[in-house]
């Protein structure tokens, strides 16, 4: 998955993702990329949210949905990704078998991320400069 979400000069949030899927995905398989509040939530009063790895994991707990809602409730977007992550952790005992990554965004341009394994990172580009950070990690 390729995620992005800008902030604008006026304030003003967009986000989009894109992705191939996971690999040997059954036919006709949907994943968490096309599914607005899954792969991808934008509120453009609060923030906006995406997500990487296992789709099913993110589908079934509407994950950026949920971060978007916790920064709306005023958890930082660092807080709000380790929450989201910590729902998706307490429900499937399987979480060291899969990868999951999120990255927020606030309207102060806050930013965070979180994921399940190391190795996570991303891009923050601001005043013509990219900044290349490390994603907090469960494990
Ligand atoms: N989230 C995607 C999916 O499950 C996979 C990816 O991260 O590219 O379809």
């Amino acid at each position: 998955t390729i995620g992005m979400l800008c902030l604008d000069e006026k304030g003003d949030i967009a986000g989009a993702c894109t992705t191939s899927g996971l690999a040997y995905k059954m036919r006709g398989r949907v994943g968490d990329s096309p599914i607005i509040g899954s792969g991808l939530f934008i509120d453009n009063e609060v923030g906006g949210a995406v997500a990487t790895g296992l789709g099913e994991e993110i589908l079934k707990n509407v994950s950026t949905f949920l971060i978007v809602e916790l920064m709306r409730s005023g958890k930082s977007p660092q807080e709000a990704c380790e929450i989201a992550m910590d729902r998706i952790i307490k429900k499937n005992p399987d979480y060291k078998n899969f990868q999951v990554a999120f990255i927020a965004l606030n309207k102060k341009g806050e930013v965070g991320s979180f994921c399940i394994h190391p190795g996570f990172t991303y891009l923050k580009y601001k005043n013509s400069e990219n900044t290349e950070l490390k994603s907090k990690t469960y494990l």
